[in-house]
């Protein structure tokens, strides 16, 4: 009797073989394809309006975040996908999970540290203040009771708030702020310094002052709790720094004057 079970169990194997076998073969092929789309992909988010870190060029995103973020996937095997939003909304796009992570110049900061967790930090960086040339704006105790243009939720933002009575006008681009100073709209611009070299030298009559208003450094943002991925960024950024191929991205970007 046991004997039959098994052969009748052969013979409907047999039957769903040449039937049903072929939605279920199909059916693992999805489940496998599903699996792969999970793991097999990052989701970066960035501002693509700060060189050399990200910019567009011909419809690409490119600079340092984009080439560090590639050499990152490539070592964990990934594929990568660069999405553009307003500087803003990057920390939520991480929160919600929308994202895997955000790579665009992002300063480490302790109020950020309370919703998104930092890599290993991979620049050293600064905030630094444009001016027009001639300006009676010479350092930044200058800048109290000034115009400052400002790009939305930068840490140029959150400094700025600190300046006694100055008034703070915020774009959703630091060129446009940029723009504005050219212009004679405000008194200054409080940005980061590579950004604002490249802006400087894109538009005549704008200087940077020596002194730079903060010292900072950038990482990286992941979800709160995403330990896996926190760690796996770590060892590629790390591998970057001692092979040398971080240096090498940032060469390729930023020219020594
Ligand atoms: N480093 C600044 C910050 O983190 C600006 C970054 C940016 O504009 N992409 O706020």
């Amino acid at each position: 009797m046991k004997k039959n079970v098994i052969a009748m169990a052969g013979v409907v194997c047999m039957a769903a073989l040449l039937t049903a076998c072929a939605g279920s073969g199909t059916k693992t092929a999805t489940t496998a394809a599903d699996q792969k789309e999970d793991t097999g992909k990052l989701v970066m988010v960035t501002n693509a309006e700060f060189p050399p870190y990200e910019y567009h060029d011909n419809n690409q995103i490119v600079g340092i975040d984009a080439d560090i973020a590639k050499a990152i996937a490539d070592k964990m095997g990934v594929e990568l996908e660069i999405q553009d939003m307003a500087f803003d909304s990057l920390i939520p796009a991480v929160q919600s999970g929308k994202a895997d992570f955000a790579a665009a110049g992002m300063t480490v900061n302790e109020d950020r540290k309370k919703n998104v967790e930092f890599t290993d930090t991979y620049a050293e960086a600064a905030q630094v203040i444009i001016v027009k040339e001639g300006s009676e704006v010479k350092t930044p105790d200058d800048l109290t009771g000034k115009k400052i243009g400002v790009q939305t939720g930068t840490t140029g933002d959150i400094y700025a708030d600190d300046v006694e009575n100055a008034d703070i006008q915020r774009f959703n681009k630091g060129m446009e702020a940029v723009m504005s100073l050219s212009q004679g709209k405000i008194d200054a611009v409080i940005i980061d310094r590579e950004p604002a070299k490249v802006f400087v030298k894109e538009n005549e009559g704008l200087v940077i002052l020596d002194e730079a208003f903060t010292e900072e450094e950038y990482a990286i943002a992941i979800k709160k709790g995403n330990t896996e991925l926190l760690e796996k960024m770590n060892g590629a950024i790390k591998e970057l720094k001692e092979s040398g191929e971080l240096k090498k991205i940032v060469d390729k970007y930023i020219t020594a004057e």
